[in-house]
């Protein structure tokens, strides 16, 4: 039962640690049956962000004892040689997963290039293919779902909150979160509810949430109000603030952060004001919840890649 003032904290890194721990041992499986799963990822230019994103999920790989390679073809690269790039990759039997970092340079059609990995081989789950099926209620372990939406799906489970016969609420209608979290509450038999930017009275609908997803971009945009007391918070957002006035407004009081803002000139914030993680039953912090099990989503779904497409 919930006591107000009391909420749980849902741990991402623990529940990642735990996700990698099972991953490895698939990995180890997989290789006395004669193959190691393999992850491509394609870094096109030299986007500072990007090339640390890129290298951790390489030093991830390695970890894990997945097989990985890092293709970084220049900025000026074209449309067609970064397809070229893809096609040769479809074809490789050692290759089970490709992944493209986002975003690509302004000139390269984005849309065409993720639509050309093979769906078998899309571990981001972003294929129109892969996207069909999760809204088609494929089981969990047949489809490569994206990342972010799978690694909410996976804290909730793991932490033994209940989806069926709930009521989610999910703002934000992306193609990377919303919509696909969406389809993957409804899998788990949620009532679920999506809202946006249009959405009117936003917080009547949000009150009535036993689960509420925020995937929305603004920071501390989700108030004490639009909480019903004692519901489940999952807060996919990361946003960089900047001012003190923003510092004082989401962390008053709060030494650490202050501390670390000094430092950086910055700090980090959800979608949700903490004050309303106060109100709430359990909570996903940032950082720390939804973020980390990202990497550890990409790796389970190489795995799961592989053993798809080998029948086991
Ligand atoms: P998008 O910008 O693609 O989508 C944001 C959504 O929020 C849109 O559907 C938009 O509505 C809606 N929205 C914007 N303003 C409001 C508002 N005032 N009221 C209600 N809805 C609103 O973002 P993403 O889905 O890609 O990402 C969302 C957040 O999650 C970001 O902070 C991002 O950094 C973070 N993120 C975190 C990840 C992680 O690993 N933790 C991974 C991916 C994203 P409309 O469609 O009408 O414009």
């Amino acid at each position: 039962m919930h006591v107000e003032g009391n909420p749980r904290v849902l741990d991402g890194v623990a529940i990642a640690a735990e996700i990698k721990a099972e991953v490895a041992q698939e990995v180890a499986a997989a290789r006395t049956k004669g193959y190691t799963p393999g992850l491509a990822v394609i870094l096109v230019g030299e986007v500072p962000a990007s090339q640390i994103y890129v290298r951790s999920k390489v030093k991830t790989c390695g970890e894990l004892g997945i097989y990985s390679e890092m293709l970084t073809p220049p900025a000026s690269s074209t449309t067609e040689e970064l397809l070229a790039m893809v096609d040769a990759l479809n074809k490789r039997d050692d290759i089970d997963g490709i992944l493209i970092q986002l975003p690509l340079p302004d000139h390269v059609d984005t849309n065409q290039l993720l639509d050309a990995v093979l769906p078998e081989k899309d571990v981001d789950g972003f294929h129109p293919i892969n996207a069909g099926r999760l809204l088609s209620g494929a089981a969990p372990n047949e489809v490569l779902a994206p990342c972010t939406p799978a690694g909410i799906i996976e804290i909730l489970k793991r932490s033994n909150i209940p989806m069926s016969g709930q009521r989610a609420v999910v703002i934000g209608r992306s193609n990377i979160v919303g919509k696909p979290v969406a389809s993957m509450l409804i899998n788990e038999s949620a009532t679920v509810t999506i809202c946006h930017s249009r959405t009117r009275d936003l917080a009547t609908i949000t009150r009535e949430a036993d689960i509420l997803v925020a995937a929305i971009g603004r920071p501390g945009y989700v108030t004490p109000e639009m909480v019903r007391p004692g519901a489940t918070i999952i807060d996919v957002g990361i946003n960089r603030i900047t001012t003190e006035a923003e510092v004082e407004r989401f962390f008053p009081g709060n030494a650490k952060r202050r501390e670390g803002f000094e430092k950086r000139g910055s700090t980090i914030v959800g979608d949700v004001d903490p004050a309303a993680f106060a109100i709430s039953g359990a909570f996903t912090p940032v950082p720390g919840g939804v973020g980390a099990l990202t990497i550890a989503m990409l790796m389970s779904n190489t795995v799961k890649a592989a053993k798809l497409r080998r029948k086991g």
